[in-house]
């Protein structure tokens, strides 16, 4: 599998256990908010993809730190449109490893392989937006069927999951808010993330974080649907 970076420790990605982050270049959205370009559009990616890192430094180095490290987050841009993927999970479970797929739920079809074949112990899948309006974040044209299919395996697997939103001032409205969090009622987790950059896709791009208040009022829309919805600022 491509793997273009890899952070070897981190104690915030699951919390309070151990992990390192492996991220794989290339995503199928186009997001205008994306902060890293350089691994998104394909002539930045040309660059990128001279440093790989090969696999199996990957799994040597996965071998020296069995003893330190709980869990394998697989993320990216978007592991999901690597068709190795699920060979790479395969190798890293063998080595008794937990593994946690970071996804934005374009694909179902690997989604499901995954967890039938159980092979991720933890999803984390991005709801950007309305599903009818995943177009207006995603700026790309879509079909919403997948992301529907990929919310219902997550919400109907035995493994634990969190969806999250990270929401922008011009895109998301509390009527949005509220419209997103009743496709995944009863969830177990649901993380709204404030959106903090300042170097996007789109250069044009003009954003702005919503205050401490206003993410309080979406966590209270949220708490009508979810049990656990947290903030990460
Ligand atoms: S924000 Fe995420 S989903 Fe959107 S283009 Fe960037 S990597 Fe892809």
């Amino acid at each position: 599998m491509l793997i273009s970076w890899i952070n070897k420790f981190s104690l915030i990605d699951y919390p309070w256990q151990t992990s390192c982050i492996v991220f794989t270049p290339g995503c199928n959205f186009r997001c205008g908010f994306c902060h890293n370009s350089e691994f998104v559009l394909p002539e930045k990616l040309k660059e990128v993809n001279k440093n790989l890192i090969p696999e199996k430094a990957i799994f040597n180095f996965l071998v020296k730190r069995k003893w330190l490290l709980n869990w394998v987050s697989i993320c990216g841009w978007e592991p999901t449109i690597h068709k190795d993927l699920p060979k790479f999970c395969k190798r890293v479970k063998e080595m008794w490893f937990l593994v946690k797929l970071d996804t934005n739920g374009q694909s179902p079809k690997i989604i499901k392989y995954l967890l039938d074949n159980k092979l991720v112990d933890y999803i984390a899948m991005d709801i950007k937006n309305e599903i009818w309006k995943f177009s207006e974040s995603a700026w790309v044209e879509l079909d919403e069927k997948p992301y529907l299919e990929s919310i219902k395996l997550i919400l109907n697997s035995n493994i634990d999951y969190e969806f999250r939103t990270t929401v922008i001032k011009w895109i998301h409205t509390k009527e949005k808010i509220d419209n997103i969090s009743k496709y995944i009622v009863w969830a177990k987790a649901y993380y709204l993330q404030n959106y903090r950059t300042w170097k996007t896709l789109d250069k044009n791009f003009k954003w702005e974080s919503f205050s401490d208040k206003e993410l309080e009022e979406f966590k209270n829309i949220w708490n009508l649907y979810i049990d656990k919805v947290w903030i990460r600022n």
